[in-house]
């Protein structure tokens, strides 16, 4: 789509080069914006945006959002903070600082250009909830001085600085709750579970399931995910969230590792694995909210999301 120069926005997009920022830019490549795109490529990736290099719409950055930050843009998506556990667990302090440095930085840009700006936040501020599903009104259960805090409190501290920079300052913000996602763009190595089970079934590996694969997540495709991104952002400026977004449709860890096992038709059998500290026993979202502030709801059931998941895989490990 091309759009006249008055209705295009500039937009930027921290954590561009990641998983999530890469499908986001495409969106909204594809709906005729201009991206800027910042991320140090600490666990995101060139390959995720190389499709891009010549495109006239998008420019990268590469940049620490720990560090002040001087742009123009008309939005911004902060999205720059590693995601996954081991990833975020290898230099926490800067984890934390990512999460809280990162967003007093990005709020201080869109202070000073008076421009909406939404945080990636997730649904690991409910922690290892005793609350299920997990609405918005739910205050969490979180560890403050664990393994998993330099992200659940940094995460929940950006949340903060979020709504105190609304309140002080009349910020027009945007906070997204993100529950578990995935899709093509996984980094191979990220760790996290979808990933580690296709690209271990693909090479035969055992697939490894931490505890006794009763804990339970609930997975939502990339496209829909970004689908409720954007449709926050476009709201009205009263609807500030936190908004929960992810697919409400639970499963074991078990019966995960047993369909990717199935899909790809591999014989790997499951391998059992100590059960990491603090790992949440459940996680479910209620969407009630962004069904009704977004009309928005998942649309890609695990198995049609995981075929073209599997196949990126088998590409990337093709080479
Ligand atoms: P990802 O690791 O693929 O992407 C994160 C990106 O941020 C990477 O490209 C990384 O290089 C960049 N980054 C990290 N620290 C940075 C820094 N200091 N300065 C600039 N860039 C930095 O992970 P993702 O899954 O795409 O996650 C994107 C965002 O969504 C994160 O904020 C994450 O917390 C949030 N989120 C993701 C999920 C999920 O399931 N994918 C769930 C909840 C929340
Ligand atoms: N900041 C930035 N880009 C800008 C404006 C501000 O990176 O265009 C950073 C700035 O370095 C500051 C932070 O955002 O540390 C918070 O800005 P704010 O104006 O809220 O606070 P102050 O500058 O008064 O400490
Ligand atoms: N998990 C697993 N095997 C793996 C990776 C993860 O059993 O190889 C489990 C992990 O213990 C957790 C769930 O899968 O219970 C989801 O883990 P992930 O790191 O993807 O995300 P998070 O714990 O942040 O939801």
């Amino acid at each position: 789509m091309t759009r006249l120069y008055e209705s295009r926005k500039r937009i930027l997009v921290t954590g561009g080069a990641g998983f999530l920022g890469s499908h986001l830019t495409d969106r909204l490549l594809t709906e005729g914006h201009e991206i800027v795109c910042v991320d140090n490529l600490f666990t995101g990736t060139k390959r995720n945006i190389e499709h891009l290099r010549n495109h006239q719409r998008f420019e990268f950055l590469r940049h620490d959002v720990t560090f002040p930050l001087f742009v123009e843009v008309d939005e911004i998506y902060n999205l720059a903070c590693p995601a996954s556990p081991i990833h975020y667990q290898h230099d926490p302090v800067q984890t934390t600082k990512t999460s809280v440095h990162g967003a007093i930085n990005m709020l201080g840009l869109a202070k000073r250009l008076r421009c909406k700006i939404l945080q990636a936040s997730t649904s690991e501020v409910y922690g290892d909830p005793e609350v299920h599903p997990q609405r918005e009104d739910y205050w969490g259960r979180v560890n403050p001085i664990g393994i998993r805090s330099c992200y659940d409190e940094g995460k929940r501290c950006a949340e903060t600085l979020f709504f105190d920079y609304h309140r002080q300052h009349g910020l027009k913000i945007k906070v997204a709750r993100i529950f578990n996602t995935y899709g093509p763009r996984m980094h191979p190595a990220d760790g996290r579970v979808v990933s580690n089970f296709i690209v271990q079934a693909l090479k035969g590996d055992s697939i490894t399931v931490y505890g006794d694969g009763s804990q339970t997540r609930s997975f939502c495709y990339v496209d829909d995910l970004v689908d409720g991104v954007v449709r926050l952002m476009d709201s009205p400026d009263d609807v500030t969230g936190p908004v929960n977004l992810g697919n409400p449709v639970e499963f074991t860890i078990a019966d995960l590792a047993n369909k990717i096992a199935k899909l790809t038709g591999s014989a790997a059998a499951l391998r059992s694995m100590p059960l990491p500290i603090d790992d949440p026993k459940q996680r479910r979202p209620d969407i009630g909210l962004a069904q009704k502030m977004l009309g928005w709801q998942p649309k890609t059931m695990l198995d049609d999301g995981l075929l073209p998941t599997i196949k990126y895989f088998r590409d990337v490990i093709r080479g």
